[in-house]
């Protein structure tokens, strides 16, 4: 079997040769591994190539630049807000336990938790009433609007 080097492909990349051996390459492209990569790396050499010439000079150290700055801003907005997570973590302790919560917690929690089921079930049998009845009131609206076109 004979292959293409690297240059032919190059050519063939760049559309630099004729339909007929085009056809041929690409048969050949087809069945043999080697040529694969050959064709590949060429083409990875245009494109880069291609990059070169599309991309300002200075684009690398741009992007490093602005790579750079936002990590720092990450950091820095980080810093301040986990600053700022303690600090209203730490207040609302102070608070508590200035107030005597925590004291009031070990007494009366098992008695809270106990009237907190008790008040979650109360809120979800007036939710569904409560929908029951806005689509009544609903109902009986478009019911009313229907009977004032009709008069
Ligand atoms: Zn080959």
């Amino acid at each position: 079997m004979k292959h293409y080097d690297i240059e032919s492909w190059a050519l063939y990349r760049n559309n630099r040769i004729d339909e007929n051996q085009r056809r041929l390459m690409e048969n050949h492209l087809a069945v043999c591994d080697s040529c694969l990569k050959s064709y590949l790396a060429a083409a990875a050499k245009y494109e880069i190539r291609l990059g070169e010439l599309l991309l300002p000079p200075d684009f690398n150290v741009a992007v490093n630049e602005s790579i750079k700055i936002k990590k720092q801003q990450a950091a820095r907005r980080r810093r301040s807000r986990s600053l700022a997570n303690y600090t209203v973590a730490a207040a609302i302790t102070l608070a508590l336990m200035s107030g005597g919560i925590f004291d009031l917690c070990t007494r009366e929690l098992p008695d809270i938790l106990a009237s907190t089921q008790h008040l979650s079930r109360a809120i979800e049998q007036t939710a569904h009433w409560d929908t029951g009845q806005l689509l009544e009131t609903a109902r009986a609206q478009l019911e009313k609007l229907r009977e004032n076109k009709e008069e």
